[in-house]
């Protein structure tokens, strides 16, 4: 096999950046690229060289497997590491890096394309003993069939997209009257979506959790489970916070889910870091939903844990590494990972818009950041709205969220709206802080969150952006450049005189504040 020294990184933000780092600790070269809506983004000057991809959209950029294989080639890479969402999950590129002659970091074309759709996942699981949820295993051919397996398996069921990912082409069906109409929209999302409009049927199950099994397999015949991952926290089927280990999870549990996951994942040819998604019930029944045959965006819980450095192994398995060791490490701890989005909570998580004018990063024990902001960067709407993850590990679990708002408090994003603020409300409910929790809780609960009265440093945000407003609309009263403290990059508390030690209209903190004050509330 080639020797692994230099990788090619086909993705942006975090992610990119995520990969630089394991590259740099393993002394391989790392090759960033980036769209021209990136081109001052920080993974390009992370990476030891960075190559233009193309325009800002993803189709003539991050989605070009053509082009990236060339630059692959021409900047003497041996290796293509996909990160997550773009390219990672399509068999044909796998195939085609490797008939370039490359290094695939990920699994093999075979066994993306044995995962590749939910049906053939579903079929693969339930030849090796692993539970699935109740449904059928090929696509629905009309509203008919769908309205007579409905019958079968019981109001309600779930209609989803063979081809699915990222939530779209679900749709919950409660009666027979909604079975036509359900099967339709389900179908035109999934063509958009995806380019192929197979649906098939799952029994909808109420109040489960969504608990997924980290794989990690070499090429030598090792494939370990290396515990679970809570995600039941999600909006609209998208997660929102993550934990490792999961409160509803026994050492006994995890050994079980553990020995399903790996028999799906070897009835697959799995090698490399993969992830077994399930749904938990009350009565501690699991059924497989899916395998992610790629690095997780939530891996990082699983890393601070296990102490083990998912990317690295990632790389030292394509590289052709053994794993050292043949039973899971016991997880060490209790970790929480909070997606930092561009979406405001406040306007119904539409996705914002902005540059980001001041950025204080917690830091401190326990605490990691993984983004891929810095001040000056631009967030549109080209990509996804995940500008970054805020991570913490800590003895327990109750430590572990005293960390995180703690952490929260910390973090300081101005000029685009996130969803910081309403993590930190969420890290304040009793509900969520005892663990009673299920995949559709959040939903129920929104409501209430968002009406919550914010947090202390909010308020006092709020208070310094009124007072600015109120000393730009009094002429003579704005003294000129003067900034409030930098300190850990919060405002004055009094609100009162920082009106009166403040900025001129033109400045950024002006701006920032405005914005970050007024403009979305
Ligand atoms: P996607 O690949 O689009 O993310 P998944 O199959 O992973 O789709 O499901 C996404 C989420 O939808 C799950 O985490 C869970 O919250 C919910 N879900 C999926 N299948 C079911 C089901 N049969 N019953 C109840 N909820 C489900």
């Amino acid at each position: 096999m080639r020797p692994l020294r230099s990788v090619l990184i086909a993705n942006r933000g975090e992610i990119a950046l995520r990969v630089v780092r394991a590259c740099r600790e393993l002394g391989l070269r790392s090759i960033a690229v980036y769209s021209d809506a990136d081109a001052g983004a920080p993974h390009v000057r992370a990476a030891d060289v960075a190559v233009r991809l193309g325009p800002a959209s993803a189709s003539e950029s991050y989605l070009r497997g053509d082009h990236l294989i060339e630059i692959a080639v021409a900047h003497g890479a041996d290796a293509i590491h996909p990160g997550y969402g773009f390219l990672s999950e399509r068999e044909w590129f796998a195939r085609a890096v490797r008939e370039a002659g490359l290094i695939w970091v990920g699994p093999p074309a075979e066994a993306i394309a044995a995962m590749g759709s939910k049906t053939a996942a579903r079929t693969l699981a339930i030849q090796a003993g692993t539970p699935v949820v109740p449904g059928t295993t090929t696509p629905l051919r009309d509203a008919a069939e769908a309205e007579a397996l409905a019958a079968e398996f019981g109001y309600p069921v779930l209609l989803k997209a063979a081809a699915g990912g990222g939530g779209k082409g679900m749709r919950i069906v409660r009666g027979p009257g909604e079975v036509a109409g359900a099967l339709e929209s389900a179908r035109r999302e999934a063509q958009n979506a995806f380019g192929d409009d197979a649906v098939y049927l799952e029994k909808y199950i109420e109040g489960p959790r969504h608990v997924e099994i980290q794989v990690l397999a070499d090429a030598h015949g090792t494939c370990l489970a290396l515990g679970e991952r809570e995600c039941s926290i999600q909006r609209r089927h998208q997660k929102m916070i993550e934990e490792a280990p999961s409160v509803a999870v026994t050492p006994e549990l995890r050994a079980r889910m553990g020995a399903a996951a790996v028999a799906a994942a070897r009835a697959a040819g799995y090698v490399n870091a993969g992830t077994c998604e399930f749904l938990l019930d009350r009565h501690g029944a699991f059924y497989f939903l899916e395998m992610n045959t790629r690095i997780q965006v939530e891996h990082p819980v699983t890393e601070l844990v296990t102490g083990l450095d998912l990317v690295q192994w990632q790389l030292r398995i394509a590289a052709g590494e053994r794993l050292p060791f043949t039973e899971p490490p016991e997880p060490r701890g209790w970790a929480i990972e909070c997606r930092i989005t561009s979406e405001d909570p406040a306007s119904g998580f539409l996705p914002s818009t902005g540059r980001v004018m001041r950025l204080a990063l917690p830091t401190g024990p326990g605490v990691r950041w993984d983004g891929g902001i810095e001040v000056g960067s631009t967030v549109g709407l080209y990509y996804d709205p995940m500008l970054a993850k805020l991570i913490v590990h800590a003895p327990t679990r109750a430590a572990a969220i005293a960390r995180m708002r703690r952490a929260l408090d910390d973090l300081v994003i101005d000029g685009v709206a996130t969803s910081a603020d309403f993590h930190r409300r969420l890290m304040d409910d009793p509900a969520y802080q005892a663990g009673d929790v299920d995949i559709q809780w959040l939903e129920g609960r929104l409501p209430a969150l968002l009406a919550a009265t914010p947090d202390a440093a909010t308020t006092r945000r709020i208070a310094v952006a009124a007072a600015l407003l109120a000393a730009h609309e009094r002429p003579g009263t704005v003294a000129s450049h003067a900034r409030p403290a930098a300190g850990a990059g919060t405002p004055p508390t009094d609100g009162a005189s920082a009106g009166a030690a403040v900025v001129d209209g033109g400045s950024a903190w002006w701006q920032a504040a405005r914005r970050d004050g007024l403009g979305g509330s």
